[in-house]
């Protein structure tokens, strides 16, 4: 590999006066770290994320800050810093409980040979693929680095003006999702930017421009590639911050939902607009109203809900061949999250209450005797409960069984008594509606 010899490109410099960024925008802790770098002598901007969500009105996840210092002298220069990651090293600073992300500017390179270049740490595989890159540069190939144009606005704390190489600042304002320098190129050296892609386009609402967008669908097996445990994180990212609707519809349209779930999607592709769609877009949307009124959310009930079809159907069939319907359940949710795993990785801790939520299930339908209120003191009972009323919603179980949980777990003790009289004997036929609704969304 080599350095590449970029001509020296002019970036567009916008003054403090022409932007929307000020610093009452940025943290506390992202300014101590933009100035502590700056009175030490090193270049230091914020970039990334906070400068796009700050252009776009939008209050920032969190704040990158990129800079000339090295990962060891930024540890040097922060008590709270820890230096992370092996494939791009970088420097995390803490501030209580928020963390500001410090890289060293990155070089570019091209993929010849040059014994007589400077030393290096970079590796790709045979793929293209980037597994290290440790190779530090200037701000201006740091710029080129970067994925996405709208990425790459750099607000520098000197003067506070936005540096811009890479036309980002128009594509913000046109809503274009761009991927600097060659598409394809970029695709194999990281395919988790296709995640990235349909990630930025589903939480902005921008458009994936057309060449960006080309590659995607034939690149998209390449995330085979990616780690299952990055590809979790990813996963995280792309559901659980508000937008997983539309990320989900955009990883869909652009054939990589396939490749992080490949069950699930197959059963979509055999019922499209049926009912195993809506109802992963109606726990999506449900998680999404969660996030948008600040109540937690939780992997393991993400996870559930986007391998409740393929565990379903499995756990009918071991039902079928006579096996008890929790044993069922707990059987096909092992299988399925095993065979998931190989492709994203699912933490144990996740793993638990899922197959809980799961295994309840079946108990939601015996209403008579002891076992009701027993089922409600379970610990994963709320999450359970959340997810059988999801089901009634799209017809998965009759909408009357979600209604009388309702209404067990707010009545006082006579009302419990009464409700649970009602259903001394189980009622016949709580099976599926979904033969009746299939086909009508
Ligand atoms: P978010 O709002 O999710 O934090 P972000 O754009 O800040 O979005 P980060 O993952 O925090 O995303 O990364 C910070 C910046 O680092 C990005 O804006 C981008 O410039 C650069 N970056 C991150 N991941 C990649 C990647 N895979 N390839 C190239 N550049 C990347
Ligand atoms: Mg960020």
């Amino acid at each position: 590999m080599n350095i590449l010899d970029q001509p020296v490109v002019s970036p567009a410099i916008v003054p403090r006066a022409e932007h929307a960024i000020s610093r009452a925008n940025i943290s506390e802790s992202a300014l101590k770290v933009l100035y502590r770098l700056k009175s030490a002598g090193f270049e230091s901007y914020l970039v990334g994320g906070g400068v796009r969500d700050l252009l776009l009105g939008r209050e920032p996840k969190d704040f990158d800050v990129a800079t000339n210092a090295s990962p060891e002298q930024v540890q040097g220069l922060f008590r709270n810093c820890r230096l992370i990651g092996r494939r791009f090293r970088l420097a995390h600073v803490r501030f209580g409980g928020d963390i500001i992300e410090v890289a060293t500017f990155r070089a570019t390179y091209q993929d010849e040979v040059d014994e007589d270049e400077a030393p290096r740490d970079l590796t790709l595989n045979e793929n293209g693929r980037i597994l290290r890159d440790n190779t530090y540069g200037t701000l201006e190939q740091d710029a080129f680095r970067r994925d996405f144009s709208i990425n790459a606005l750099y607000y520098d704390i000197r003067d506070f003006s936005i540096v811009d190489y890479v036309g980002g600042l128009a594509d913000l304002k046109a809503g274009d999702l761009r991927l600097i320098g060659d598409p394809d190129k970029r695709y194999r050296e990281d395919p988790v930017r296709m995640l990235r892609a349909a990630r930025f386009a589903a939480k902005l609402g921008f458009r994936i421009h057309p060449e960006t967008e080309q590659p995607i669908r034939t690149l998209a097996p390449l995330l085979g590639d990616i780690p299952p445990a990055r590809l979790f994180e990813e996963i995280l990212k792309l559901f659980l911050y508000g937008f997983g609707v539309q990320a989900f519809e955009a990883l869909r349209r652009h054939g990589l939902f396939a490749q992080l779930f490949p069950h699930t999607d197959a059963v979509l592709d055999l019922e499209d607009q049926g009912f195993p769609h809506i109802f992963i877009a109606k726990a999506l949307a449900s998680t999404d109203a969660r996030v948008a009124e600040g109540r937690p959310v939780t992997p393991a009930f993400l996870f559930a809900a986007l391998l409740w079809e393929p565990v379903r159907q499995r756990a009918t069939a071991l039902q079928a061949s006579g096996m008890h319907p929790g044993d069922a359940y707990r059987q096909a949710a092992y299988e399925v999250v095993d065979e998931q795993t190989s492709h994203v990785a699912l933490p144990r801790r996740f793993v638990t209450p899922m197959i809980e939520i799961y295994q309840m299930q079946p108990r939601f339908l015996q209403r008579e005797g002891k076992r009701p209120l027993r089922l409600i003191g379970h610990p994963r009972f709320r999450a359970a409960y959340d997810f059988l009323v999801l089901r009634a919603e799209v017809g998965d179980v009759d909408q009357d069984l979600a209604d009388w949980w309702t209404r067990l777990q707010v009545a006082d003790t006579d009302q419990q008594y009464a409700l649970l009289d009602a259903h001394r004997t189980p009622s016949p036929g709580n099976g599926r509606r979904r033969r009746r609704t299939r086909g009508a969304g």
